[in-house]
């Protein structure tokens, strides 16, 4: 964007109304506005008839309804679609769109790179480079609703109907932005999607899980991949930090977790490593009293990943235990995997403010 224009996608309706009010305009124009936008879908200020010629003219002159540009697009030949983002500053990120018979996911990234450097994942192997302001969370749906011609909001037929945090980054160490695009998504005048359409995926950022209950209120997704302290310190290094015990304590007590709304368990399928017997046991002891469902992820290689995807028939014993033990576990076969679109291949090729400056790019950026 450039400086003269204020973005008005991600503003919080309070910071929406503020900037009407001091330009002298009648409350209502604020939810005309959010109307426009998130409904509506548009991407210029002319397409709003009825604001009438002068607002239009005045907004226009000083504001912008910025998304992300597509630097690529990809498509699967499962029909995932994904979205290389370019933001205003040159920084990338990763949306993938999942098509499913029931409806529609979009999977969303918080951060450009990451801090957690799980193992198993190829985001671990990018380093963080920032957060991703709430404008530019919401872009992402924005430019994916675009891109899908998708609009309005209220379409019988939408293709996105849900939405998933489990993009690239970790959200819980975005919280403020990630809250804020969240509140954008589920506002009943504009995109309007309800709180059960939308699940935050964490590795585990312990402090911030009852926050994430109380003040987003969306489903809760939780990294696991391990049923003990010695292999998840390994695998999710994240965990040397907050311990078993204590993320567990904190599904426990997350606010609005019961049986019709349970935590989502992910458990990446490694060969060998961490898929026998013992561990699904262990796993379903670990669990007892949560709410609980889990969701067996077929593990996606990438290239120079260390780990292979446990066979088929290790999945389903593991699958079995599990369900032996009262709980649902599915194993998803992998969408996107032959476009680098599956979980935990997402990367983009952002650096580092300090390592682009060891090795400057070269061409458009
Ligand atoms: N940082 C958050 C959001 C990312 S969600 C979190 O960790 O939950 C992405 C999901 O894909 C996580 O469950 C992650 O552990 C999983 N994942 C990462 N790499 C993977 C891979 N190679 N194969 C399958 N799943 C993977």
């Amino acid at each position: 964007m450039d400086g003269a224009h204020q973005n008005l996608i991600g503003l919080s309706r309070g910071e929406l109304g503020s900037l009407v009010q001091s330009m002298g305009e009648k409350p209502f124009r604020v939810r005309q506005l959010w109307h426009w936008i998130y409904d509506r879908g548009a991407a210029d200020f002319q397409a709003m008839t009825p604001l009438g010629k002068p607002l239009r003219a005045r907004l226009a002159a000083d504001f912008g309804l910025v998304r992300p540009r597509v630097a690529r697009e990809d498509a699967s030949a499962d029909g995932t679609i994904k979205w290389l983002f370019r933001f205003a500053d040159g920084n990338e990120a990763e949306t993938v769109f999942i098509p499913e018979v029931d409806r529609g996911t979009l999977c969303v990234s918080s951060q450009v790179g990451c801090t957690l450097s799980c193992t198993f994942c190829h985001t671990g192997t990018q380093r963080l480079v920032r957060n991703l302001a709430a404008a530019e969370i919401v872009g992402q749906f924005m430019a994916a609703r675009d891109a899908l011609a998708d609009w309005p909001s209220t379409r019988p037929d939408r293709r996105i109907t849900n939405v998933v945090m489990m993009g690239m980054g970790e959200p819980l160490f975005n919280f403020d932005n990630v809250a804020m695009a969240l509140a954008i998504f589920m506002d009943p005048d504009g995109i309007a999607l309800s709180k059960r359409r939308i699940t935050l995926s964490t590795a585990g950022v312990v402090p911030m899980i009852r926050r994430c209950g109380d003040e987003i209120g969306v489903k809760l997704a939780v990294s696991l991949h391990a049923p003990d302290d010695a292999l998840r310190d390994r695998l999710v290094p994240i965990n040397r930090k907050y311990p078993l015990a204590e993320l567990m304590a904190a599904c426990r007590a997350y606010p609005g977790a019961h049986n019709a709304r349970r935590i989502t368990f992910e458990y990446v399928m490694l060969d060998g490593v961490n898929d026998s017997p013992a561990h699904a046991r262990a796993l379903a002891r670990l669990v007892a009293g949560i709410p609980a469902k889990f969701n067996l992820i077929p593990f996606n290689p990438w290239p120079g990943a260390p780990y292979r995807c446990s066979p088929a028939p290790v999945i389903e014993r593991f699958s079995a235990i599990l369900n032996d033990a009262g709980y649902t576990a599915p194993a998803r076969a992998p969408r996107g995997d032959d476009i680098m679109a599956a979980c935990g291949q997402l990367r983009t090729e952002s650096l580092h403010a300090r390592a682009s400056l060891r090795a400057p790019a070269t061409g458009d950026r």
